[in-house]
C-alpha cells in the first residue's frame, strides 16, 4: 500500500471521536501484517522501531475526526480523488499526517539509527485528549516528540493553551419597583465584563497577546425582578509565558464575581530553538525559525518534552466541508518525516550529554 492508498483506506474508515474501534482494529491488523509489533490501549495504537533505547523519539498523530458538518458535495466517509486532491473527512486533519508517518516508518523500518522511535496514532484528540493521556505512561521516557497536524510542513514551536473560567456574580433579589432593597447581580457582572474586556497580559514573542473573551452569559429570572445571580464564561487562549493558576488568581482578585476554573488542561507549550528536535525539523523544512500555532492539539499533554508540531496539509481546511489533502502534499509529508528521523538521530548523536 502506498501513502495515497493508505490515506484512502484511513479516510474511508469512519472514526468520529468515540467511534475509533474499527479504524484501530483495521490499522493494527494491517501494521502487524507488515511486521510492526503493534500495541493497543483503548482505540490508540503504537509501535516502536530501533535497537537502542535512547534517544527515544515519539511521532504522534490522531485517528479520530470531528463529526461531519453540512455543506459536503460528496459522502464525507468515502474517500475520492479529484484533480490531485484526496477528499474526505479527516483527509487533512489528521489522517494525512498518519499516512505520511506510517509510510515514513516503512521506509526506515530496516535502517540502523542510534536510538528508538515510537509511532503512536491515538483516539479522542478532537474531544479531550483521552487517547494520548492513557498511553503516555506506557511509552517510557521520551526525549523528543513530533505531533502530526496540518501545518503546511511549517515547523511549529509554540502552541496556545486554553483556560476556561466560570464566573458567578451574586446579588440580592427584590421587586424591580423596590430595587433599593436588592443588589443587581447582572450589574455586578457587567462591571466585571468591562474589566475583562480591557485586561492585558504580557505578549508572547511568537504568539502575541492573550485576551480574556467573555463567551457566554446567563442571568435573571423575570423581567420585574432584580436578579440575584448572573453567570458568565471566559475563554482565554493562553501563551506559554502565562501560567494558568496565576492567571485565574489574578482574574479572581480583580473581579467582584466568584471565579472558578472550568478547564485548564490544555496547557500552552513551547520548545526552545536550541533543542535538537527543533534544529532537525527546521533543517529539513529549510526554514530559519519556528512559527506559533493558535490551535490546541495533543502537544498540550506532552508538556516538558521538547516537541514540534508539523505535518502536511493546511489547518484552514480542518473541520470544514470538502476537506482534502493534495497527493503532492502527502508525498512531501512522507519525505519530510523520513528525512527528519535521520536528521534528528544524526544531530542527537553529536550532542554532548551533560550529566
Ligand atoms: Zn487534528
Amino acid at each position: 500500500m502506498n501513502a495515497l492508498q493508505l490515506l484512502e483506506f484511513l479516510v474511508s474508515t469512519p472514526s468520529v471521536s468515540g467511534n475509533e474501534d474499527k479504524i484501530a482494529s483495521d490499522l493494527s491488523g494491517s501494521l502487524s501484517g507488515k511486521g510492526f509489533m503493534v500495541q493497543r490501549e483503548g482505540d490508540s495504537v503504537w509501535f516502536t522501531l530501533g535497537k537502542r533505547e535512547r534517544p527515544h523519539l515519539l511521532l504522534l498523530s490522531h485517528l479520530d475526526t470531528v463529526p461531519p458538518c453540512t455543506g459536503w458535495n460528496s459522502d464525507p466517509f468515502e474517500a475520492h480523488i479529484e484533480d490531485g486532491k484526496l477528499i474526505g473527512l479527516g483527509a487533512n486533519d489528521a489522517k494525512g499526517c498518519v499516512a505520511a508517518m506510517i509510510s515514513a516508518a516503512h521506509e526506515i523500518q530496516h535502517r540502523n539509527y542510534e536510538g528508538s522511535i515510537t509511532f503512536a496514532f491515538v483516539a479522542d484528540e478532537e474531544r479531550g485528549g483521552e487517547g494520548i493521556r492513557a498511553i503516555k505512561p506506557k511509552l517510557g521516557h521520551i526525549d523528543a516528540a513530533v505531533v502530526g497536524e496540518p501545518t503546511g510542513l511549517q515547523v511549529c514551536t509554540a502552541q496556545r493553551g486554553l483556560l476556561i473560567l466560570r464566573c458567578t456574580a451574586h446579588g440580592k433579589a427584590s421587586h424591580a419597583a423596590h430595587a433599593h432593597l436588592g443588589k443587581n447581580a447582572i450589574h455586578k457582572a457587567a462591571r466585571d465584563i468591562l474589566r475583562l474586556a480591557v485586561m492585558e497580559f504580557d505578549a508572547h514573542e511568537n504568539l502575541g497577546a492573550t485576551r480574556a473573551e467573555v463567551t457566554q452569559i446567563a442571568g435573571g429570572l423575570a423581567r420585574n425582578q432584580v436578579p440575584d445571580r448572573c453567570e458568565f464564561s471566559v475563554d482565554l487562549r493562553t501563551t506559554p509565558n502565562l501560567d494558568h493558576a496565576t492567571v485565574a488568581d489574578e482574574i479572581g482578585a480583580m473581579l467582584e464575581s466568584e471565579v472558578t476554573i472550568h478547564s485548564h488542561r490544555y496547557e500552552p507549550v513551547a520548545t526552545n530553538a536550541s533543542e535538537v528536535v527543533v534544529r532537525a525539523a527546521l533543517e529539513v523544512a529549510g526554514a530559519s525559525a519556528g512559527i506559533g500555532s493558535v490551535t490546541t492539539s495533543d502537544w498540550a499533554f506532552l508538556k516538558g518534552i521538547p516537541t514540534v508540531k508539523v505535518g502536511p496539509g493546511n489547518t484552514n481546511r480542518s473541520h470544514r466541508p470538502n476537506e482534502y489533502l493534495l497527493s503532492s502534499e502527502l508525498k512531501e509529508g512522507v519525505v519530510f518525516y523520513s528525512q527528519f528521523v535521520q536528521t534528528y538521530f544524526r544531530m542527537a548523536a553529536k550532542e554532548v550529554v551533560h550529566v
